[in-house]
């Protein structure tokens, strides 16, 4: 059984209102480097940097890139195969950036807590915030998102089905009860 929950109408606003806070937060796109965690956050990282360049059409365009984590999870051994994704580093690096670091679902922190070990192997941002399309609750790590289209408090059982036009055809979310 599945239960729709945003539309594509519903992501594109969240994105911009998203891109937005990012703005307002940031005082501009100034030393912004947008990070997306594969893989739908890297299409997401991309989004976001459209819509701010698009914001601030007088402004260089924030670079978007993106943060493979596979390699520094801690719970590698307890999970099927993961295949490394390419680690896709805007020229310039994070060097003294504030990186705003997204994904599309938010649940117990592991892989975003594994994105500050591979972040740290980057170089020294001067801050990293996290920008997530939905937040489904669960952490089991003191992580929280600075940005976020849809708080979704979601049961274990129930999966988040997080479609995006790039890869999946359209656009929408919703939740799968497993
Ligand atoms: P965490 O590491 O916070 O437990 O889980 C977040 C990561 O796993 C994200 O990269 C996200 O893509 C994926 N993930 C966890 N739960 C879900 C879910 O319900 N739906 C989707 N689409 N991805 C999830
Ligand atoms: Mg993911």
């Amino acid at each position: 059984m599945a239960r729709a929950v945003l539309s594509q109408a519903d992501i594109s606003r969240a994105l911009t209102r998203i891109s937005h806070e990012i703005l307002e937060s940031n005082r501009g796109s100034s030393d912004l480097v947008i990070l997306g965690i594969p893989t739908r956050g890297v299409i997401l990282a991309r989004r976001i940097a459209e819509t701010i360049a698009r914001i601030e059409p007088d402004a260089a365009p924030p670079p978007a890139g993106a943060l493979d984590v596979t390699m520094y999870r801690d719970d590698l051994t307890r999970t099927r195969t993961r295949t490394p994704q390419p680690t896709e580093l805007p020229a310039g690096g994070i060097d003294g950036k504030t990186v705003v670091l997204v994904d599309d679902v938010l649940f117990s922190g592991r892989t975003i807590r594994a994105a500050f070990d591979a972040l740290n192997d980057l170089g020294r941002a001067r801050a990293v915030r996290l920008a997530v399309l939905v937040d489904r609750g669960h952490r089991e790590f003191p992580i929280r998102a600075d940005f976020v289209g849809k708080n979704l408090p979601s049961s274990t059982r129930e999966r988040i089905n997080v479609r995006l036009a790039e890869i999946d055809g359209d656009d929408a979310v919703a939740i799968d009860d497993t």
